[in-house]
């Protein structure tokens, strides 16, 4: 429902909370994070309402000054902690927004592979395919790509990995996404609000771009995996109203 990542200064963890509490107005059943540390994918998840998740991260901090973070609208199985997002697996951790068509198709061809899936929703396929292209020696940005190119259906997505401090991956289809520019941070949000709180320096996504996002720069891919120029905007939100 609700998707935002951060490559920040200072701790990420404080930073996603604080963005998917602009983004509770859409409605949620859970909410997670995820951060990388020392090279470490880290994740944090909880049912109900934000404030479950803050009060899990009391007692059970997350470091790391990268991370990407999600407000769950069930679609694909119950809202329980295990169905919550982020998603991920040894090397990837992943946040979606949407529905993927094609996720039983994908999840025999995994099985076929003897990948088996923990979870009752769709999204988990995009963490056990680009995990499985990982595995077959592809890059992060390759895997990604690889892994987008065989989703059907409606996603924003947004990509974290281990080992990977700098850099976040953004895919669009359906579900809007749009990237946030800092000064020395970058991040990803699936609107202007989440964005709020971090900067106002915005630039949407179009349908089917793919974006490699790092603290200094952003390279966006078209749907025809060409290079793209997108417009930065100066967007000005009422962030007072919201607390
Ligand atoms: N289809 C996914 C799920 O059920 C994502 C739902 C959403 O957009 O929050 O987990």
């Amino acid at each position: 429902c609700g998707i935002v990542g951060v490559l920040g200064e200072h701790e990420a963890a404080p930073l996603l909370v604080e963005s998917l509490k602009r983004l509770e107005y859409r409605g949620y059943d859970s909410a997670g994070i995820a951060t990388v540390d020392k090279g470490r994918l880290g994740r944090r998840r909880a049912v109900g309402k934000l404030v479950n998740l803050s009060d899990r991260l009391v007692h059970e901090p997350l470091t790391g000054k990268a991370g990407i973070g999600h407000t769950r609208w069930a679609t694909h199985g119950a809202p329980n902690e295990n169905n919550a997002h982020p998603h991920s697996t040894r090397q990837v951790a992943v946040v979606h927004n949407g529905i993927i068509e094609n996720y039983r198709e994908l999840r025999e061809e995994l099985a076929a592979k003897g990948i088996g899936y923990e979870t009752d929703t769709d999204t988990e396929t995009v963490a056990l395919l680009t995990q499985a292209y990982l595995d077959e020696g592809q890059s992060p940005r390759e895997a990604a790509l690889s892994t987008v190119s065989r989703l059907t259906g409606a996603y924003a997505l947004c990509f974290l990995f281990e080992g990977e401090e700098d850099l976040l991956i953004a895919a669009r289809q359906g579900s809007p996404l749009a990237i946030g520019y800092g000064s020395g941070e970058m991040f990803v949000g699936s609107d202007a609000i989440a964005l709020a709180p971090l900067t106002d320096q915005i630039t949407y996504l179009e349908e089917g771009d793919f974006a490699f996002v790092t603290r200094t720069q952003v390279e966006i891919l078209d749907a025809a995996r060409r290079p793209a120029n997108r417009e930065i905007k100066t967007v000005e939100i009422e962030t007072g109203q919201i607390d």
